[in-house]
């Protein structure tokens, strides 16, 4: 009976995988791998077969299903097996289901951490989700359902919202319903941690209009403190300045 790896192999281009998720993709035998994973990650596992198991075909509970079974079926016939999972594999990845079915089939497993696509986001605009002060709280939230409707929430001064791209004026909606006001940040990132990431500025009053920018690629919103942009020191300042309160030289 051998063993499966739960790997994160964060949002992006490969070399954001961790140091610890490529040496033990590099002892896999079978990889199972989501669609939002970079081919490049190949080269890390060359001799190993690699099986695709994302988003077409296998969306649904039943596709879940399958996936799980192939999990169970390649973990009785080789050592490693490997479950390449885009971003953090405990963030939106369906882990729970997956850990279960293998549980009750008493296959051993382990799970690496990846970097998760709010924090590539955070990284890609230089947008820290947590800020002294004013962003004591992150939420992490999807803003889709289980039944596929939309929804969205205010539980945190920073709040970012996963699989919202199709919807973004339907959001912008949502979260003043939920008491965002309409003048607050809102940051749009698409395909962070790729070389062709792009990010948008609005605030709720205006996301929906990211959403020709962002249309067909994976989209985070960050809402509330975290997508403010940070205030820029002036040149002028000493270390003990307040960059808020500065007046930008003029030169
Ligand atoms: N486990 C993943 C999330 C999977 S859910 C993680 O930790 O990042 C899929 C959703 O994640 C997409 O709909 C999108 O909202 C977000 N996403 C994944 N990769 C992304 C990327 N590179 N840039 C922006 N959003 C991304």
């Amino acid at each position: 009976m051998g063993r499966v790896v739960f790997i994160g192999a964060g949002p992006g281009s490969a070399d954001l995988i961790t140091m610890r998720g490529a040496s033990r993709l590099a002892l896999a035998d079978v990889v199972l791998f989501d669609a939002l994973t970079d081919p490049a990650l190949r080269a890390l596992a060359p001799r190993a077969r690699w099986i695709p198991v994302g988003k077409r075909g296998f969306r649904d509970s039943t596709g879940q299903t399958a996936i799980n079974a192939l999990l169970v079926r390649h973990a009785h016939e080789v050592g490693v097996v490997v479950r390449l999972k885009g971003g953090d594999p405990s963030v939106f990845g369906r882990l729970e289901e997956e850990l279960e079915a293998l549980a009750l089939a008493g296959v051993e497993c382990e799970v690496v951490p990846g970097v998760t696509a709010a924090t590539a986001a955070a990284a890609a605009t230089q947008r820290p989700l947590t800020r002294r002060g004013t962003g004591r709280s992150v939420s992490l939230t999807t803003a889709m359902t289980r039944e596929g409707r939309l929804h969205a929430s205010r539980c945190a001064d920073t709040e970012v919202f996963y699989m919202a791209g199709k919807q973004l004026a339907a959001l912008a909606r949502q979260l003043r319903a939920a008491g965002w006001d309409d003048d607050t940040p809102a940051s749009v990132v698409s395909r962070a941690g790729w070389p062709d990431q792009l990010h948008s500025d609005h605030t709720v009053r205006s996301l929906g209009r990211a959403a020709m920018l962002h249309a067909g690629r994976p989209t985070v919103v960050t809402v509330g403190a975290g997508a403010a942009a940070p205030a820029k020191p002036c040149a002028a300042d000493n270390a003990q300045a307040q960059p808020q309160t500065c007046t930008p030289l003029s030169l």
